[in-house]
């Protein structure tokens, strides 16, 4: 097999080699055809001298029978000389003995040559009585550099009577004519060149277009054309090969960025784009070496490291993986948090061909994903029950969203100090059949992953602002948001139709949204925001204290409440540090002239507590667990004084005293 890189050079040297071999054999033609006009002259040439020497030589019998020639003789042949170009003749009698040569005229027996020692041919001359004729370059120094050299017999009367020999300068004949061919020849390489070189040069340029597009072909089939990296089909054939060689010392990670789809949601694909190839430089830095990296996915990459000696050395990769990830992405000239989670597999113990390990290295994800993200994990078999329960739960919110199966449970919000049930917090339900009821802290961030949460939140809009129609007119439902409302579809739309088509007060509808949203701190969260308040909703800052807790939104948001988390109300009672932090977050809610609640109470201690920190309302078990629609109306006829448009006044009993 010849390599494709060599091809076009070969064919180039193909091409020359014709070429040359095509010029010799023209010049060999060239060198024959001047040989046969020099030949065909002398031939003529001689016969006109033999020709001439019989009419005007009257005494060439006495001549070749060894008698001095005459004077005119001389005259004659030394005119014929100059007129022929003829270097010199000589003169044979016929048995082929040399009579007279022009070189030493006069002088007849000077030499006693013969013609046979002369001519090699001049034998068969004799024999035949016909004209011989040789061209060649010249023999001594004294000759012309190129002759044509002749043997004519003489006759007279139909008798031999001798032998003419002629040596004739074709030197000059023999150029021109080389010239004259030689430019013929010229012309004719070039237009079979020009012929043969041009389709040359056409086909040496068309299969390396052809070889360029297979390059590109290639590198398409095998590499990912944003990152550079190899794809899913080139680093699945490495995985491959490694797993048929039983490479005892593989492992692989499949790393996915964490927060990928808000980036590509918020700030567009172009920072999406930048955002894989930055993380595409980091995953090699850090692999370099140790293993090698390919995008299998949007946001997936899988690391093939082929001399892991033990799960230590995997799981030090995947740690060092995790921990560069962390670092922020520059994006536009604004500073992005990444973050990765990493699902570590190891040959053979977690899988035998890449499919099984590929498998197993999904579920690490999957786990290290639920596991707060930014984390990885190596992947153990009980692994696999948990992602066996997040698909079945997916399937189980699929067909809740189909068959429209999810309720509304409301838990009652009382202000702490009168005691009366002053909102509604609508927490949604999810029963099945098979599993029984599914947490929404289970299948919430189930279906915010799976892209379903949009229409599940949709749904709880417009059900809470539904229920808000039921309820007396100083009661307010809240509605948990999930972040993602907030990049996909139109929140403010929804919200709006949803009050309207309830035909319920804009302000009675509290949205709670989690620091989480903020911690995505761009200006079109705060812009529809804004516009959420603009229509007349409370907006209520939702688990304060559970995540990163940064006073700085409670400025820069404008919230109507602040939610403590419950596990700042569990802990509050045995850590007075606690107690301090949620005594000041009351006393600056207080200054910002927002309401506080307090989530999760539920023992009378805490009430106190909170009583005594001026917290403004509270809800918990203490109070009432969530309900469904008809427990809460007899929930509120037993606790509050209801006012149904206005019209009935209802005493109730007080939960608290
Ligand atoms: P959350 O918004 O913090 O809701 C309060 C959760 O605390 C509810 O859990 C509620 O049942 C529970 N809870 C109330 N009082 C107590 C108490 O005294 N002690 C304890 N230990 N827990 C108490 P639930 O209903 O399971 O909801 C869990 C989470 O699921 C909610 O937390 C919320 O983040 C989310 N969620 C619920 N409904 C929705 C919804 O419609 N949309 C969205 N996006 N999220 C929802
Ligand atoms: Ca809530
Ligand atoms: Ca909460």
């Amino acid at each position: 097999m010849i390599k494709p890189a060599l091809r076009p050079a070969l064919r180039v040297v193909a091409t020359a080699l014709t070429a040359v071999a095509f010029a010799i054999l023209t010049f060999g033609f060239v060198n024959r055809y001047v040989n046969e006009i020099l030949r065909n002259d002398a031939i003529e040439r001689s016969s006109s001298w033999t020709q001439t020497m019989v009419t005007n030589v009257s005494d060439l019998p006495e001549i070749v029978a060894r008698q001095t020639p005459s004077d005119e003789t001389v005259l004659f042949l030394e005119q014929a000389r100059a007129i022929g170009n003829v270097w010199r003749f000589k003169i044979f009698d016929a048995s082929g003995k040399l009579i007279l040569s022009s070189h030493d005229i006069g002088n007849a027996n000077a030499t006693d040559d013969s013609m046979a020692s002369e001519h090699p041919f001049a034998k068969t001359a004799i024999e035949t009585d016909g004209i011989y004729v040789e061209t060649r370059p010249r023999r001594n120094k004294f000759e012309p550099e190129y002759v044509s050299e002749s043997i004519a017999p003489i006759w007279s009367q139909g008798e031999t009577v001798g032998y003419i020999g002629l040596v004739v300068d074709e030197t000059s004949r023999r150029d021109k004519a080389t010239e004259v061919a030689t430019r013929f020849a010229a012309i004719l390489i070039s237009i079979v060149l020009a012929a043969f070189c041009i389709p040359a040069i056409g086909f040496i340029r068309r299969s390396r277009q052809k070889e360029q597009a297979e390059g590109k072909l290639e590198r398409l089939a095998y590499y990912d054309t944003l990152t550079g990296l190899k794809n899913r089909h080139a680093i699945t054939q490495i995985l491959d090969h490694e797993t048929a060689r039983n490479n005892e010392r593989l492992a692989i990670h499949i790393v996915d960025l964490d927060n990928f789809k808000l980036i590509n949601d918020t700030m567009g694909h172009d920072a999406g784009d930048a955002c894989l190839r930055n993380v595409t430089e980091r995953l090699t830095d850090v692999a370099n070496g140790q293993a090698i990296v390919g995008r299998i996915g949007g946001d997936e990459f899988l690391l093939v490291q082929t001399n892991a000696r033990s799960a230590a050395d995997a799981e030090k990769l995947a740690g060092r993986i995790v921990r560069e990830m962390k670092r922020p992405v520059l994006i536009s000239n604004s500073e992005m948090d990444t973050s990765v989670s990493v699902g570590t597999a190891l040959f053979p113990r977690d899988g035998f061909s890449s499919i099984e390990l590929v498998k197993s290295a999904d579920v690490a994800l999957y786990t290290a994903k639920n596991s707060g993200r930014g984390c990885f994990r190596l992947y153990q078999p009980e692994y696999d029950d948990k992602l066996k329960r997040r698909r079945l739960v997916e399937t189980k919110v699929r067909q809740a969203i189909d068959a429209g199966s999810f309720t509304l449970a409301f838990q009652p919000l009382l202000d702490l100090a009168s005691g009366n049930v002053v909102g509604v917090e609508a927490l949604i339900r999810l029963e099945d059949a098979e599993l029984g009821a599914i947490s929404p802290a289970e299948f919430i961030p189930i279906a915010e992953e799976a892209g379903l949460i949009e229409d599940i939140g949709n749904w709880v809009i417009a059900e809470g602002c539904r229920s808000l129609a039921l309820l007396p007119a100083n009661i307010k439902v809240a509605v948990n948001l999930s972040a993602i409302q907030f990049s996909r579809g139109d929140l403010v739309k929804t919200v709006n139709s949803a009050i309207r088509s309830a035909g319920v007060d804009a302000d009675r509808l509290e949205l709670e949204i989690t620091e989480s949203l903020l911690l995505r701190d761009n200006d079109d969260v705060l812009d529809k925001v804004e516009r959420l308040k603009a229509i007349g909703c409370s907006l209520v800052l939702d688990d304060f204290g559970s995540g990163y807790s940064s006073l700085s939104y409670l400025w820069r948001y404008p919230f109507d409440k602040i939610k403590i988390d419950r596990e700042f109300v569990a802990a509050m009672q045995k850590n007075p540090d606690v107690a301090g932090i949620v005594e000041t977050v009351i006393a600056l809610a207080k200054k910002l002239d927002m309401k506080v609640t307090a989530e999760g109470v539920e023992t009378v201690d805490q009430a106190n507590t909170l009583s005594e920190l001026e917290c403004d309302q509270v809800q918990g078990y203490l109070y009432s667990k969530p309900l469904p629609m008809t427990e809460l109306a007899s929930f509120l006829l037993r606790h509050n004084t209801v006012q149904h448009a206005g019209k009935t006044k209802i005493p109730i009993l007080r939960a608290i005293s």
